[in-house]
């Protein structure tokens, strides 16, 4: 009997930090906030959003958090602490990247998302 090794096997299903279009890997440096294109095929893709709410949600939980425990109140809590979250989120998005590759999916809503104010 022989064992059949199949590694070619079909697996459509893509895998963090890869191009849903082609397949490609895409590297951390290749992201850009809200999409960009794909080094390889073009298309326009981006970072899931579910994985960027989860980010912020994270960081605004620490930036609050600390803030408090710091003893800081009132307005001061609030200025400090939105400014710890802008830090905390752009440090944990980078960071998020390496550590948790997040998927990368076709961006749908064009080039620019209109506000429709
Ligand atoms: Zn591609």
């Amino acid at each position: 009997m022989e064992l059949k090794l199949t590694p070619g096997e079909e697996d459509d299903k893509v895998q963090p930090m890869q191009c849903p279009g082609c397949g490609a890997k895409i590297e951390v440096r290749h992201t850009h906030y809200p999409h960009f294109s794909c080094p390889n095929c073009r298309e326009t893709i981006c970072v899931a959003p579910e994985y960027l709410l989860k980010i912020r949600i994270l960081s605004a939980i620490v930036s609050f958090g600390i803030t408090y425990f710091l003893g800081m109140r009132g307005l001061l809590f609030v200025v400090v602490a939105i400014f710890g979250f802008l830090a905390t989120a752009s440090i944990a998005t980078v960071i998020g990247l390496v550590v948790t590759p997040p998927m990368i999916e076709k961006c749908t809503q064009g080039p620019y998302i209109s506000l429709k104010l």
